[in-house]
């Protein structure tokens, strides 16, 4: 058995320090019935914690670390650049480069605003976007996550759904009122909405893989769809990247399902692991923001040469071959997956989009929130537990992705497969 005394010294010193010991609700475990494990340190694939446990890491950070912990280029440009100044509140050309590297490859973007996190990012498009079409509304999609803005906290997926929360206190009537919310992939929901309010609504906002609800691809044609009928009603359509951005392919979703949105929001991979975001799309749109326009949209830290520099590193270091060999790896994890789930008699629905892969232990389709939650979380608090124990680090919940990087190998993916098989073999029904 893995010891964990001091993750738990560490988690009953920081429960009286912060709510449930942590600054995100989903690393506090609770769904998988467990404490939280403290990390001392991350290379490549791999994580130690404080106990010294050594674990192979799926989560890497939740998205960005797609090169893997501590890659030696991002690391030793970050050192220098550290060495120059940690921030300036000045325009730096690290801020430049990276702006042209996202722009070269999100056919979306032709013009972006760097700021801290994707929250940052949804928030400030969903302003613009009201700014720029003078209407009140939005329409998102039930189990979508797009950050804890107050317009965007209902119906949302994430910690929300993990933890079975309802929608959140604090978020003002006003405000959602405002927010239409349909299941994914219902397109004629989405008409519906647009026959009662199409002429108020801004924007449709959609992660065009869902990764919130565990992993949920769009259907055939759901996204050109939504790009139809925003175009027919004059509303904006957004796409919220900030997961599946530079981590569904090379062009982001948006390139991989080939349609191209309004405009586009995006975090996590872009920061290599620093705090950033980015909301970016057509140039008649984001030239409304301060100062060219009147819309306004600021911060102390946006663009800090830290964060550009571990991006731009990070996306420098992608080619469209990076993709090609995850996704190789993902295929050998998947064909594990399944054969276990047979040889175990354990039922199990894989969903994958590019890179982006979710298990959900049910033997039914997911396509939405509703048959997400199919989903036996029992089981999964088993196999999860098991997996720690065997020395794999996954989401601590049955609504989230797993996440694979450059630096994960073929060795990894041998032992996790093995992990699984024992994990499901114990699995008590
Ligand atoms: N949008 C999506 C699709 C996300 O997955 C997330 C976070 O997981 C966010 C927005 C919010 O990003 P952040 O946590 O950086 O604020």
């Amino acid at each position: 058995m893995r010891n964990f005394d001091k993750s738990q010294e560490a988690y009953n010193e920081a429960v009286d320090l912060m709510p449930g010991g942590v600054n995100s609700p989903v690393r506090a475990f609770q769904s998988v019935g467990m404490s939280p494990i403290f990390m001392e340190q991350g290379k490549g694939s791999k994580i130690t914690d404080i106990d010294g446990n050594e674990y192979i890491d799926y989560v890497l950070s939740w998205g960005p670390l797609i090169l893997g912990h501590a890659d030696d280029r991002v690391v030793s440009s970050l050192k220098e650049a550290t060495e120059k100044g940690t921030s300036f509140g000045t325009p730096t050309i690290l801020e430049n480069k990276l702006a042209e590297l996202v722009m070269e490859r999100v056919p979306s973007v032709e013009m972006l605003r760097m700021v801290n996190s994707g929250t940052e990012a949804t928030m400030s498009a969903l302003r613009i976007a009201r700014g720029y079409t003078g209407r009140n509304k939005i329409l998102k999609f039930e189990g979508n996550y797009h950050g804890h803005s107050d317009s965007l906290l209902i119906k949302a997926g994430s910690g929300v759904a993990t933890l079975g929360l309802p929608d959140s206190p604090g978020v003002p009537e006003s405000i959602v009122k405002n927010t239409l919310t349909v299941p994914y992939n219902d397109v004629e929901s989405v008409r519906y909405a647009f026959s009662e309010y199409g002429d108020d609504i801004a924007a449709v906002i959609a992660e065009p893989v869902s990764g919130n609800m565990g992993v949920v691809p769009p259907q055939e044609n759901f996204l050109q769809e939504l790009r139809k009928i925003t175009e027919e009603n004059g509303s904006l359509l957004i796409f919220d990247e900030v997961m599946t951005g530079f981590r569904v392919g090379y062009n982001c979703a948006q390139g991989y399902f080939g349609v191209t949105p309004d405009m586009t929001c995006l975090g996590k991979v872009i920061g290599g692991g620093l705090p950033v975001g980015a909301y970016g799309g057509k140039r008649e749109i984001i030239e409304k923001v301060a100062p060219t326009g009147s819309i306004y949209q600021a911060g102390t830290l946006s663009g800090n040469p830290l964060a550009m520099t571990a991006g731009y590193q990070t996306l420098s270091a992608l080619d469209e071959s990076s993709y090609e060999d995850i996704n190789q790896k993902v295929d050998k994890l998947v064909e594990g997956y399944k054969q276990a789930s047979i040889d175990y008699d354990i039922p199990l629905h894989v969903n994958r989009a590019g890179s982006m892969v979710g298990f959900f232990f049910t033997d039914k389709p997911v396509i939405d929130y509703e048959t997400a939650q199919n989903a036996n979380v029992d089981y999964f608090a088993q196999y999860y537990r098991a997996m720690i124990e065997e020395g794999i680090f996954l989401p601590p919940s049955q609504f989230e992705g797993v996440f694979l990087s450059t630096a994960h190998t073929d060795e990894d993916i041998d032992k996790t497969i093995q992990a699984v098989r024992t994990a499901f073999s114990k699995i008590e029904k």
